[in-house]
């Protein structure tokens, strides 16, 4: 039987929820976690995720605190570059086209390389990501970008780890505990209102951590918000994040804040589950489509397919696959570039056509305009510079077309090396922008900006840090910054230690 009173209740399982929990352990708190999933579905989000933190770093000495595992031969073929907090502040502003808020930027960049070694202090194991962020030339890696590390096992080593954390350290857990509504007494917020096991109880604590993410898995917030069309849209994580979070706080007069009709979404197999699938994490991903072209019901491409590096694009495409009729689309290869598809493409249970023609190739999609198509593929292949220069997947080769009202600036190489390949896709969300509004110390604000005696929040439900796009990898990193300080502020609140 949980206690019916502690410091400190964290609402959530993910990452922001647990470094919330371990922080305000570290602080003297007695804290209790509830998560909403079952045991072996906890984790949220942060489980689906490759582990990645982006980090301000000045290179190896950095990351040998991070990894101290390095080998000398690691060390010796790698270059790990410097990720300057100016260039990480320039990230975000550029990414969020400067819409990101200021106060919250500074903290998430300051405070990232020693959150990341902290997360180490309490067990999670870190490795350079070679080969996703950094590729060997000349026998050497090379890091360009502020990721450089990932937790070992991806995102769900980083859960298993600090779940392992919290089990050590004695804080308490209750899974299956979906809290419903926050309580509020003379000093603010002071527990819960949660259903555990169909039974309703209220549990009262002197501060409460919201760190149970956003509501990309409410079809309805979705419509509501993200716009009509979006409540079709797969969900590439947990199926448990709907926003009860920023509901509960909305409620009692929280502040909303960020890019509400925003999301983080992508090109996504069209016929996955509605919710991501933890046996097949990563399954559905289409995001190798600068290696092709994509065309639309009518057959008309939509897109510069190699306008940019896909990490630069991705985000923007998916909402622009919705949008298409049907809200759904073709990545079409041929065999000069099927072996680069990414790992995804090959894993089980994708939409996938393959035929030796083009024409036999339209028939098999079924529901793509064929004559369009065809001729389509037809001005493409025509269009390609003459003295374009050779294919090279590894560079922004400028390959590009001409005379095409919609380019393809980079990697255009002709659809003419048959067996053709195409996959269908739709839209896939991650997770949401918008949420409710903190201060520098993951205080809730009001209305009025004022803060919630008691409320503090962490993680994917805090708004005003993403607009338009995300430097990937930024969310663990905020999730655990925002998170940790949470539990720290709401220990200190709880046991009578703030300067207020
Ligand atoms: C497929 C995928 C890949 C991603 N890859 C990356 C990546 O590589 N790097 C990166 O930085 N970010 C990535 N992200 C984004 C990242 O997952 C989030 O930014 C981050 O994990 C958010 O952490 P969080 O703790 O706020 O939320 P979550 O990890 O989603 O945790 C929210 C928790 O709240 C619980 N909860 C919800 N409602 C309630 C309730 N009413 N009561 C109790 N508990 C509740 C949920 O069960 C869940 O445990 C990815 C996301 C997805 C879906």
């Amino acid at each position: 039987m949980t206690n019916k009173y502690c410091d400190v209740i964290v609402v959530g399982g993910g990452n922001a929820a647990l470094c919330a929990a371990m922080s305000a352990k570290e602080h003297g708190a007695k804290v209790l976690v509830l998560e909403r999933a079952p045991e072996a579905k906890r984790g949220g989000n942060s489980r689906f995720t490759g582990g990645g933190f982006r980090m301000v770093h000045n290179g190896l000495e950095d990351i040998k605190e991070v990894v101290p595992e390095l080998s000398a031969e690691d060390i010796a073929i790698t270059d790990f570059g410097q990720y300057t907090a100016e260039k990480y502040l320039d990230d975000l502003g550029r990414t969020t086209q400067y819409n990101i808020d200021p106060e919250l930027a500074e903290i998430l960049v300051d405070r990232s390389t020693d959150t990341v070694k902290w997360i180490r202090k309490q067990g999670v194991k870190f490795e350079p990501q070679y080969g996703r962020q950094a590729f060997k030339v000349n026998g050497r890696y090379k890091f360009t970008s502020g990721v450089v590390v990932n937790a070992i096992g991806a995102g769900q080593g980083l859960v298993e780890s600090e779940y392992k954390a919290i089990a050590q350290q004695g804080i308490e857990l209750r899974y299956g505990a979906h809290v419903m509504k926050l309580l509020r007494g003379k000093e603010g917020v002071n527990g819960v209102s949660v259903v555990i096991d169909g039974v309703e109880e209220q549990i009262y604590a002197g501060a409460v951590v919201l760190a149970c993410g956003g509501f990309e898995a409410n079809r309805e917030w979705r419509t509501r918000y993200l716009g009509p069309g979006w409540e079709l849209v797969k969900v590439r994580g947990t199926r448990y994040n709907t926003g009860e979070g920023i509901r509960m706080a909305l409620e009692i007069g929280a502040q909303s804040y960020g890019h509400w009709s925003a999301s983080h979404a992508c090109p996504f197999e069209r016929y996955a589950p509605d919710f991501g699938n933890l046996e097949k994490i990563g399954a559905g991903i289409r995001h190798s489509y600068p290696m092709g072209i994509m065309v639309n019901a009518e057959g008309k491409r939509f897109v510069d397919e190699g306008a940019d590096w896909r990490n630069f694009t991705y985000v923007k495409y998916g909402p622009i696959v919705l949008k298409q009729p049907g809200s759904y689309a073709w990545q079409v290869f041929d065999t000069q570039t099927t072996h680069l598809l990414r790992g995804e493409y090959k894993m089980r249970g994708g939409h996938k056509v393959e035929a030796d023609t083009l024409e036999e190739l339209v028939k098999r999609m079924e529901d793509v305009e064929p004559k369009a198509f065809l001729e389509t593929v037809r001005e493409f292949d025509a269009s390609i510079k003459k003295d374009a220069p050779p294919f090279d997947p590894n560079i922004k080769d400028g390959r590009g077309t001409v005379g095409l009202a919609l380019p393809k600036s980079n990697w255009a190489t002709a659809l003419d090396k048959p067996p053709y390949t195409a996959y269908s896709i739709g839209c896939g969300i991650t997770f949401t922008f918008g949420g409710i509004k903190i201060d520098k110390t993951s205080r809730v604000l009001d209305m009025a900006d004022d803060p919630m005696r008691g409320l503090y929040a962490g993680g994917e439900i805090v708004g005003g840090l993403f607009y338009f796009n995300y430097p990937s990898s930024s969310g663990l990193m905020a999730g655990a910054v925002f998170g940790r300080t949470a539990g720290r502020e709401a220990a200190l609140f709880a046991l009578g230690k703030t300067a207020e």
